[in-house]
């Protein structure tokens, strides 16, 4: 909260902005904005956010009381599972209806149960549906703003010379399906990817719609899990009988914790060794570039980059899983 408010002065300044200058997410930077907008300590004005020079305290006595406030709604959502009486008078009441009548509908007023039993057959298709592996993987065509305040020289759109394509992940680590399997996965010791995931990562393969079918692999390397990426970048290769042309070593990241784009994006910015990689001007079709997990997506997107630049016509990024 008080670097937010430092991060303040007379002149507006964009959230966009403001994210380059203090790490936090933009969902918790807009939320003390505003809490310190209603404190009367900074304003909305045309083009961002402007301290106001008011003195700013915390209000610990008003904090608690809407944390109590809170907890009491959280305890009637609860009830609400549990109640014996019409469920309709139980949420008027809620909302301070001095009179609620029952609604003769829902399941208290009919005393209608419902069977928690499913059929085999549908049971069945939910759970294949569920184990199909492959979501997408959006690629970010737009740098995020106020990059130059870091150092960072680029703005607006991705050069499309320097884009990714579509790229594919078996799960996000957030499915019923694969998300489990997948965070096991990536808190676990660096060990070889599992065969049940390599076979996910085929299928994933065997149903890409790509334009066009890839003629390499380039690996990511890793400081945290550099065995599991590597022999996922060797085994993906050979499955496709594609030759591995090259990894990119991890050259360090900047610290802090990262929490926005503009963030995220300094800190891998210069997180690879490009100069590793080799020439691959000569190729006639797009790579597949292999990571463990895309999260914000901006590692994957300077990747790309990367790889483009070293002449790759096309970047097709290939993940274990997606954040989210
Ligand atoms: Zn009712």
């Amino acid at each position: 909260m008080r670097q937010t408010l430092a991060a303040l002065s007379d002149q507006p300044l964009s959230t966009a902005v403001l994210e380059t200058r203090v790490d936090l997410s933009r969902t918790r930077l807009e939320m003390l904005l505003k809490v310190l907008d209603s404190d009367g300590a900074a304003k909305r004005v045309k083009g961002g956010w402007i301290g106001t020079g008011a003195e700013w305290v915390y209000d610990r006595e008003r904090h608690q009381r809407i944390a109590a406030a809170r907890k009491a709604e959280q305890q009637a959502m609860l009830d609400y599972l549990g109640t014996r009486e019409c469920r309709l008078v139980f949420l008027r009441r809620q909302l301070d209806d001095p009179d609620p009548t029952p609604c003769g509908r829902c399941d208290v007023c009919t005393g209608t149960v419902w069977s928690p039993e499913v059929s085999a057959e549908v049971a069945a298709a939910a759970a294949e549906r569920l184990q199909k592996p492959g979501v997408e993987i959006a690629p970010r065509k737009m740098w995020p703003s106020g990059m130059k305040e870091l150092g960072i020289p680029v703005s607006g759109r991705l050069k499309a010379d320097e884009l990714a394509e579509p790229g594919r992940a078996v799960g996000r680590l957030s499915d019923i399906g694969w998300g489990t399997r997948l965070r096991e996965l990536l808190a676990g010791p660096d060990q070889p990817v599992p065969s049940d995931l390599l076979d996910a990562v085929v299928r994933v393969l065997a149903g890409w719609d790509w334009a066009q079918r890839p003629v390499g692999v380039v690996g990511l390397g890793s400081r945290t899990r550099p065995h599991q990426l590597d022999h996922l970048a060797r085994r993906i290769a050979e499955i496709g009988r594609l030759p591995l042309l090259g990894t990119l070593p991890p050259a360090g990241e900047r610290p802090g914790t990262h929490e926005n784009s503009a963030q995220r994006l300094a800190a891998v910015w210069e997180g690879f060794d490009t100069a590793a990689l080799p020439d691959l001007a000569g190729l006639d079709g797009p790579v597949l570039l292999v990571d463990d997990l895309v999260d914000s997506g901006w590692t994957m997107t300077v990747a790309a980059r990367a790889v483009r630049r070293a002449g790759a016509p096309a970047v097709l990024p290939l993940a274990l899983a997606l954040a989210g």
